[in-house]
């Protein structure tokens, strides 16, 4: 029997691993897809997680695929551009993936990948998970870090099924670009750029330029996501027509997939079993970025379910310190982005722009918020407090000149 089953190899499943590895424990981490695998992404995390987790600072090289530091955020209306410093690492998801693995590998950890967990067993003493070729594999305890169509998160009824308001269907491609057109058109800072609220639809598309590739994508909430390729399609042909993807951009590798972007789940452990990623809903409401959410509750869960393990307790009580522990480092930014989000998909954007076109600090608010690159939340409240202190100064300055 092993210590944990881990179910998927995400960033999440793949970090807790390595964590609990490295601990000492015996762990078996399942996955559906054989690695390297690809994800459909944009592949933008803060640069800070390459700090954070040490062991990735000597494998950079094998996934790092450059660093923006310019985001350029585009009003619905697409009368203003706002563009502010950012520091955000440009990755593709089929070597970031590939290294967290091997590194959770290096350290013990059993793979067993190509395989998908059907489902998970609770008994009083373990958790067998049924594999779809007929066999299983026994544990003290599960995570499921099994991304946004969770079966494990199912199975646990921690969450049934995502509504369709609360998530994001995307459309994305990474499409190889020569390095020095990629430098022409984006800059030696990889410019990015961020359109909020394409088509009037609550959502956003973006642009990533890497080394050698160029990620454009789409993303727009679900209930409002029929007709996405159509979309899409319309997107790149706009980008085209400014010039900021080149004419002959081939899309016949475009992916769609699915996001959470409503915040997590209200409860992420039950008896055995904790819940991280995608699969709890640890993801920005504003971006849809989540590789550094699930990195740092696959951390909180590893050290929860150590200390179980050393102590024989994996009761829900026991474990229910995951949830304050990631709920104290990072649930606070949930809200906040969860009102960012409803600020930036309200009629009041486009003047939140034409505000923040006068106005440096706000830019600087925005795009930090917007760039996974941020290490503290986005300030809603500093960005309201400002929002109103550049429009009194605006109205102030109109009648001192009037
Ligand atoms: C289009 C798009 C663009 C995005 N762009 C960004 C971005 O730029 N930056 C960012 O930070 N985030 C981004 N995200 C979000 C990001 O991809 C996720 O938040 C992140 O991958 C979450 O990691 P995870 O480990 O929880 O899940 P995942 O990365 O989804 O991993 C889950 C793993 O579980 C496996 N699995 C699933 N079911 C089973 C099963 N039954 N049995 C066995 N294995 C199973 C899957 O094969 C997969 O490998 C984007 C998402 C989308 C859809």
């Amino acid at each position: 029997m092993y210590d944990v089953v881990v179910i998927g190899a995400g960033p999440g499943g793949a970090t807790a691993s390595r964590s609990l590895a490295e601990k000492g424990h015996n762990i078996c981490i399942v996955d559906k897809d054989t690695f390297p695998r690809d994800k459909p992404c944009g592949g933008g995390f803060s640069r800070s997680i390459i700090e954070e987790f040490k062991y990735l600072k000597p494998r950079a090289s094998d996934f790092l695929k450059g660093i923006a530091r310019i985001g350029v955020l585009h009003s619905p209306n697409r009368q203003i551009a706002l563009e502010g410093r950012v520091d955000m690492a440009l990755t593709l998801r089929m070597d970031f993936d590939n290294v967290l693995l091997e590194e959770a590998i290096a350290l013990g950890a059993l793979p067993l990948t190509g395989t998908r967990a059907k489902h998970v067993v609770f008994r009083d003493d373990a958790v067998t998970v049924e594999l779809a070729d007929g066999t299983s594999v026994k544990g003290k305890a599960v995570i499921g870090s099994d991304g946004v169509t969770s079966m494990v998160a199912r199975e646990t009824q921690l969450n049934n099924r995502w509504p369709n308001s609360s998530i994001t269907a995307c459309r994305v491609c990474e499409i190889p670009a020569a390095p020095n057109t990629i430098i022409e058109r984006y800059t030696n800072d990889l410019k990015y750029h961020f359109f909020s609220n394409l088509g009037g639809k609550p959502g956003y598309g973006w642009i990533f330029p890497k080394q050698d590739t160029i990620n454009v994508g789409l993303g727009v909430v679900g209930t409002h996501a029929k007709g996405l390729p159509n979309e899409f399609d319309s997107f790149i042909r706009y980008l085209k027509s400014l010039d900021l993807l080149p004419k002959s951009t081939d899309l016949s590798r475009a992916k769609g997939a699915l996001v959470p972007t409503a915040g997590p789940i209200n409860v992420t452990f039950s008896n055995r079993c904790l819940i991280l990623g995608d699969a709890a809903g640890h993801v920005s409401p504003l971006t849809g970025g989540g590789i550094a959410y699930a990195m740092k509750a696959a951390r909180h869960a590893a050290n929860v379910i150590s200390y179980a393990l050393e102590n024989g307790a994996f009761d829900a009580q026991s474990l229910a310190k995951y949830q304050r522990l990631w709920q104290s480092d990072f649930g606070d930014d949930f809200r906040n982005q969860l009102l960012a989000q409803k600020i930036f998909t309200s009629p009041f954007t486009d003047l939140l722009f034409h505000i923040g076109s006068k106005d440096k600090m706000i830019q600087d608010i925005v795009s930090e918020a917007m760039a996974e690159s941020s290490e503290r939340e986005v300030d809603v409240r500093q960005l309201v407090l400002r929002t109103m202190q550049v429009c009194l100064r605006e109205a102030l300055g109109f009648k001192t000149n009037g």
